[in-house]
This record gives C-alpha cells, sequence and structure tokens, in this order.
C-alpha cells in the first residue's frame, strides 16, 4: 500500500490543479492508455491507475479527504475495481472515526447503515442477530452508454455466510454453545459498594467478547468467522441519461449479517467517463467544430458526429467563428424519461496557414476588392458583438 504513488504525481498535476486541469489532465492520459488503443502489456495497469486518481481528485470530498490522510483515507476503498467495503474499516477504528465525523449520516446519504454497524458495533450487545454492511461499488461507463442507458455485470467481493455451517461458525454437526461466563447476554454486570452507594457496572464479557456464544470445534471452512469471502455477480441496469453520482441502492446484495440478520445494501455509484471529443453540461452535449474560413464566408453543408451517429449540418454564409449552433435532441436524454437535451455545436473558424504564392495573391486581391467597397464594411462592429455562450 504503501508503494501506491501520488494521485497528483500520477496524473502530472499539482496539488493546487483546478478541477478542469485535472479532468483534462485524466482525459490525455485515459486516451494514451486505453487498452483498447493501447495494447503495451502494463496499459490497463496503467489505465487502471490513472482511472482511480481521477475518481479520487474529481470528487471534491474525497480529495480533500486524500489530501489530508493521503491513501490511508482511501486505501481499500478505492482499490480494485473501486470497490469499497465498509468491513475493511474494523482495523481503523481511529480513522472509522475520523471518517464518520467527516461524512457523518450525510455520506452519500445513504451510509446510515454502515456508520451504525461499524462504528456503533462495539458498543451494542453482541447477542442480537447484527445486519451485514452496507457496501459500496464504482461503476465506471462510456458517455455513449451513459446516452443509451446500460445493463453491465459487476463482480462484487463480498462476505457471505459460510455454507458449510451454515454462517454459525461451528463445525457442522456441533453447535457454538451459551457462554458460561455470561450466560449468553454477551455482558458482564458487577456492583461495586463506595462510600457513596452501590454502582452497578457493565462491561463486555472477556470470555466470549460479547458474542454471547462460544465456538468449540470452529468450522474449517471458515476458521469459525462463519463468513467467506465471495465475489458476486450482479447484474446492472443503468437507465438512459445516467450521469455523475447517480447512485443506484440494491437492497439486500451487501455483505451477509450475522444468522437470522439481514444482509447489507449494496450501493452502485456511477461514474461517467469524459469523453474523446464531447462534454457534457447537465443534458446538453458541447461539440466543437473547426471550419475554413471559405466555408464560413460562403456556407456550406458539414457532416457532425453525435452520440447517436453522425448527422448533417448546414453553415450559413457569414456565419462568425464561436458562434453557436443547437441540434435538437441530440444531447443527453433526460434521467425522468421525457425528452433530451441538446448538442450545441460551437464553430471554430480556423485562419488558413502555409499558403501558396498564389493564395496570398488572391487573398490580398479579395483585400483590395474589400477595401474599394469603402463605407460598407461592418467588420469591426459585428466582430466586437460576437458573442461566445462557453468564453462568457
Ligand atoms: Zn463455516
Ligand atoms: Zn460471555
Amino acid at each position: 500500500m504503501s508503494t501506491k504513488r501520488d494521485y497528483y504525481e500520477i496524473l502530472g498535476v499539482s496539488k493546487d490543479a483546478t478541477e478542469a486541469e485535472i479532468k483534462k489532465a485524466y482525459r490525455k492520459l485515459a486516451m494514451q492508455y486505453h487498452p483498447d488503443k493501447n495494447k503495451a502489456p502494463d496499459a490497463e495497469e496503467k489505465f487502471k491507475e490513472i482511472s482511480e486518481a481521477y475518481a479520487v481528485l474529481s470528487d471534491a470530498e474525497k480529495r480533500a479527504q486524500y489530501d489530508k490522510f493521503g491513501h490511508a483515507g482511501i486505501d481499500g476503498r478505492y482499490s480494485q475495481e473501486d470497490i469499497f467495503r465498509g468491513a475493511d474499516f474494523r482495523g481503523f477504528e481511529d480513522l472509522g472515526d475520523i471518517l464518520s465525523s467527516i461524512f457523518g449520516s450525510g455520506f452519500g446519504g445513504g451510509f446510515g447503515g454502515f456508520s451504525s454497524d461499524i462504528f456503533g458495533g462495539g458498543r451494542s450487545r453482541r447477542s442480537a442477530p447484527m445486519r451485514g454492511s452496507d457496501l459500496r461499488y464504482d461503476l465506471s461507463i462510456s458517455l455513449e452508454e451513459a446516452a443509451k442507458g446500460v445493463e453491465t455485470t459487476i463482480n462484487v467481493p463480498r462476505a457471505e455466510n459460510c455454507e458449510a455451517c451454515g454462517g454459525t461458525g461451528a463445525k457442522a454437526g456441533t453447535n457454538p454453545i451459551t457462554c458460561p461466563t455470561c450466560h449468553g447476554t454477551g455482558q458482564i454486570t458487577s456492583a461495586r459498594n463506595t462510600p457513596f452507594g452501590r454502582f452497578m457496572s457493565t462491561t463486555i464479557c472477556s470470555t466470549c467478547h460479547g458474542d454471547g456464544r462460544i465456538i468449540e470445534t470452529p468450522c474449517p471452512a471458515c476458521k469459525g468467522t462463519g463468513k467467506v469471502k465471495k465475489v458476486k455477480k450482479l447484474s446492472v441496469k443503468l437507465p438512459k441519461g445516467a450521469d455523475n453520482g447517480l447512485r443506484l441502492k440494491i437492497r439486500g446484495e451487501g455483505e451477509a449479517g450475522s444468522p437470522g440478520a439481514p444482509a447489507g445494501d449494496l450501493y452502485v455509484m456511477v461514474h461517467v467517463q469524459p469523453h474523446e471529443t464531447f462534454d457534457r453540461v447537465g443534458d446538453d452535449i458541447l461539440y466543437e467544430l473547426p471550419i475554413s474560413f471559405v466555408q464560413a464566408a460562403l456556407g456550406d453543408e458539414v457532416v457532425v458526429p453525435t452520440l447517436y451517429g453522425n448527422v448533417k449540418m448546414s453553415i450559413k454564409p457569414g456565419t462568425q467563428t464561436h458562434s453557436v449552433l443547437r441540434l435538437k435532441g441530440k444531447g443527453m436524454p433526460h434521467l425522468n424519461g421525457s425528452g433530451e437535451g441538446d448538442q450545441l455545436v460551437k464553430v471554430i473558424v480556423q485562419t488558413p496557414t502555409n499558403l501558396t504564392s498564389e493564395q496570398k495573391d488572391l487573398l490580398r486581391k479579395f483585400d483590395e476588392i474589400e477595401k474599394k467597397k469603402n463605407g460598407k464594411s461592418k467588420h469591426s462592429g459585428i466582430f466586437d458583438k460576437v458573442k461566445d455562450a462557453f468564453n462568457s
């Protein structure tokens, strides 16, 4: 874990990089190392590393946490397919408390079970069946998948009840016995006489560690824990229009509870990867279209890519650079199922370079004619008024 590289270093940005700088750096690296494009043997590993760094640094909350605690604040939660396992915090009581105070019950809004199970567990009587921990799974999808909706299979590592012992932890054919010290309550109540009166105090039973039961012959399959680590394949269906921050709750697919108690829930957090060509702003898609100054001046019919395939679009004669044209309905579907956004095409007029002497002559001639059209030149006025919707 300590050999993990710094997320900022991975993305090649400074500690105070802006959100846009981080996104830009990620996009560049993701293109470079995407396993579909890069066949180098370490490309996939690199790509995972980049994605993990981006998953953390692009999320203000996670980034703040990473800045404060480094990998210790993130480890076990975003490693390997970005899986969050609440149970990993069992060994980090202090860190758990810190996280708990940072996130409170507002962490994603859905981790009430998480904090009460893990952080409160030690204080309650354990002889009562305990609900399983909630799990978090970070699912990364492409913008195209977000537009069309996607059904995919995820592999969720989680604790399940051991089949050999039914989750009791006692070897098949044997049963846990009731703890003789606490008679199954998990607690020892002792009385103390003082000059001020009789005080009762309750502590967790040290014989059974609060379990109320003792396993004499542990189940060999789970070594007496009652739980085994398994990878569960689950099918997840994402609706059209999914965006970053979308969270799906899958009831009962978290970690197994103690025998007789319900399992926790699984939360699938959706991350939409930045796209090579398109930018998403809400449900609109932004696209920059480079055209020549001749096309801009004379008009043209052009082909523009959209998330749903190429479409024809006409450029009107006299189109100014940074004009924004709208392709209705070619944006992202609204998540609520009614309608969709638009694709906004921002025209970028390109100034020609590497002109031949013939072209230069033609342009000088053009300029002479333009000057002769004395009084008709409105250039300065119009150019000043060109509005740039994205730069404003
Ligand atoms: Zn077992
Ligand atoms: Zn006991």
